[in-house]
């Protein structure tokens, strides 16, 4: 006869935690992490995502790639898109028709960029105004320091770049708070309202140009240091993207040292997996593509986000080149859309419906669908891809999860699933679950970081 507990073990389920399902995995994590927080504190912007990225691949020996150049299995190319955007292959043994093992996640996260004239001086300070990107909680981002990173074109056209606030001894930025002495009126406004989007004021400035006749001294003296150390002036703002991130590092967090603790890991703890797994996938059956795009935080809108066609047009050039039927090729095709989950917050357990949530620890997470309002919004994979995915990952031994975002109804949000499923590509969501998503100190579990490498790796090498 079978105990109850046998019975139990044998017919339901549980996610287990990843420590004690693969306990030679912990140490495997802390290594493998040691190169993820060093790849956040190298990209904190899209732009520098894929500067740190391309480096990684020439290094590995991808080579750009060039419409009719002479492909073989096992050959690594990749292709930048406007700066902004990175798609690396390695070309499979198998013909292209037979489809693309296509791996996405996002490499644009939250953050504060500068308005096109934000220099402006106020009762003693100079200030940049600024128009937040992706969604953010306002009042996290206030009296913490930051630093601001971006590209400035000349009307020479040449490109200035920023990175102020990075290396030690550097000057930092901040966006002032009011003191709880006089927080009164401020106290009554909602958590929402409690910074707003006008008020997100960075400071950048507070000594005089030395000439009492000319007015906004305090303006001109910073223009005039800008001037000096890059040669711009205040026209040339309108022709840049520069923005302010928070200018801590990343860093272990706990005692145990599981957790990482750093800016911008939604989407980059997917990012930096993905591309680990495409450079170590040698010669894979399936020809793997690797999308790191922009603009995801705002909806994939736009020429860099994945709404628009330039991971499609990448994908054309490849079947031309193979001389395969581009409809064959996607209806073919398999996605995993790398982005992160919601993980379960024990302080807010109110947000969460626990069964079907994400924990930190019990490995990657696969996501069926997200959206909101009765699932307006996601892309639903089927229950056949659903078990594809979980019969690769099984059979690898990757330790993973499965949950929702959040209660029904309590919110939701989206990811590039829906652009790639557009393409009548079989897609599904899968991620790190992550705590204080969208904050300027986002949260993650080494363990869980390691299993969604692994979860791609098994994915690019897959023979099915
Ligand atoms: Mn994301
Ligand atoms: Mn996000």
């Amino acid at each position: 006869m079978e105990t109850a507990k046998e019975l139990a073990k044998a017919i339901l389920h549980k996610a287990p935690i990843a420590a004690d399902k693969d306990p030679a995995g912990t140490e495997k994590a802390q290594a493998f992490c040691e190169g993820y927080k060093a790849f956040l504190d190298a990209a904190k912007t899209e732009r520098e995502a894929v500067l740190e990225g391309e480096r990684m691949l020439l290094v590995a020996g991808y080579r750009p790639y060039v419409r009719g150049m002479e492909l073989k299995a096992g050959d690594k190319i990749y292709y930048v898109n406007r700066k902004k955007c990175l798609l690396a292959s390695t070309i499979g043994t198998r013909p292209l028709a037979d489809g693309l093992h296509i791996n996405a996640a996002h490499i644009d996260a939250p953050r504060i960029d500068l308005k096109p004239m934000p220099l402006y001086e106020k009762d003693g300070l100079s200030l940049f105004k600024t128009h937040y990107y992706g969604g953010i909680r306002k009042y996290q981002w206030v009296a913490t320091p930051l630093a601001l990173h971006g590209v400035v074109y000349k009307a020479d056209g040449t490109q200035v770049t920023l990175n102020v606030g990075e290396n030690p001894g550097d000057p930092v930025f901040c966006i002032n708070d009011l003191l709880p002495h006089l927080g009164a009126d401020q106290n009554k406004r909602t958590l929402a309202d409690g910074i707003r989007g006008e008020e997100l004021n960075i400071v950048v400035g507070s000594l005089p140009f030395a000439d009492e006749e000319v007015s906004d001294r305090i303006k001109l003296y910073t223009m005039q240091i800008l001037n000096k150390q890059y040669g711009i002036t205040e026209k040339d703002f309108i022709r840049a993207e520069v923005c302010a991130v928070p200018a801590a590092k990343a860093a272990d967090v706990g005692f145990d040292r599981s957790l990482v603790g750093g800016y911008g890991q939604d989407d980059r703890s997917c990012a930096y997996t993905a591309l680990m797994a495409e450079i170590e996938c040698k010669t894979p059956s399936f020809t793997t593509l690797c999308v790191l795009t922009d603009k995801e935080e705002i909806g994939s809108v736009g020429y860099t986000g994945l709404d628009s066609d330039f991971m499609l047009n990448y994908i054309r050039k490849l079947a031309i080149d193979f001389g395969a039927d581009i409809v064959d090729v996607l209806e073919n095709s398999r996605c995993l859309s790398a982005d992160v989950s919601a993980a379960y917050d024990p302080t807010f357990p109110d947000a969460y419906e626990a069964q079907n949530s994400t924990f930190v620890n019990r490995g990657v997470a696969l996501t069926k669908y997200t959206g909101a309002r009765g699932k307006s919004g996601t892309n639903d994979a089927t229950a056949e891809m659903m078990a594809y995915v979980m019969g690769l990952m099984d059979e690898a031994g990757v330790v993973w999860q499965t949950g929702e975002l959040g209660k029904v109804d309590q919110g939701g949000g989206g990811t590039v699933a829906l652009m790639i499923s557009k393409l009548g590509v079989d897609t599904v969501d899968i991620g790190v679950p992550v705590l204080s998503m969208h904050a300027p100190f986002e949260v993650t579990s080494k363990a869980d970081v390691y299993n969604t490498y692994r979860a791609f790796a098994a994915f690019a090498n897959s023979n099915r």
